[in-house]
């Protein structure tokens, strides 16, 4: 069985383009609105010849993260499908948002391994917002462009270890 990777994070950062990128197939519903992902999709995934299975999420989009049913659904998606490491993206080009570290501060917690990935990080708009990711205290941020394919290499360095 394929180990599992569940992206995580605020509506709009990403998460579905990532998904696509690395299943190499629309799967996933990409939109300028937020909260289009109305289901969790997953998919066989291949990143410079790393295979794993990767699960895109919409537990943010649709309740408050400060809920007990918010939070219990995030536990329930991750524990669930047995997850062996979370993606957690956000958006370079936006900083940080108090959404952002609401789930940075669900992660710490957790057993989960993490991966910060700084999306949207192509061109300069990018740089300042990849510092920012130090803050959340899940170690260094790989700086990616999931819609130009940028980083990608980066990503595998950062993925490796854990599957
Ligand atoms: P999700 O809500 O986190 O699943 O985000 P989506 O994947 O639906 O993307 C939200 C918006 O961000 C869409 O307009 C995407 O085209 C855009 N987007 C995604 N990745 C990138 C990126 O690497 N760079 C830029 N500039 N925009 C991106
Ligand atoms: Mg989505």
């Amino acid at each position: 069985m394929l180990p599992q990777v569940i992206i995580i994070g605020r509506p709009n950062v990403g998460k579905s383009t990532l998904f696509n990128r690395l299943v190499g197939k629309k799967l996933a519903l990409v939109d300028d609105q937020p909260g289009v992902t109305r289901d969790r999709r997953i998919g066989p995934a291949e990143l410079l010849g790393l295979k794993f299975s990767i699960v895109d999420t919409a537990g943010w989009e649709d309740e408050d993260p400060d809920s007990l049913p918010g939070r219990m659904r995030m536990q329930t998606e991750a524990a669930l499908h047995g997850a062996a490491l979370a993606l957690f993206v956000y958006d370079s080009r936006a900083g940080l948002t108090p959404l952002d570290e609401e789930i940075a501060r669900w992660l710490r917690s957790s057993d989960l391994p993490v991966v910060v990935v700084a999306n949207k990080a192509e061109g300069r708009a990018g740089d300042s917002g990849i510092f920012d990711g130090y803050s959340l205290g899940l170690g260094e941020p790989v700086a990616l462009s999931a819609e130009h394919g940028e980083g990608v290499a980066d990503l595998f360095q950062a993925l490796r270890p854990h599957l």
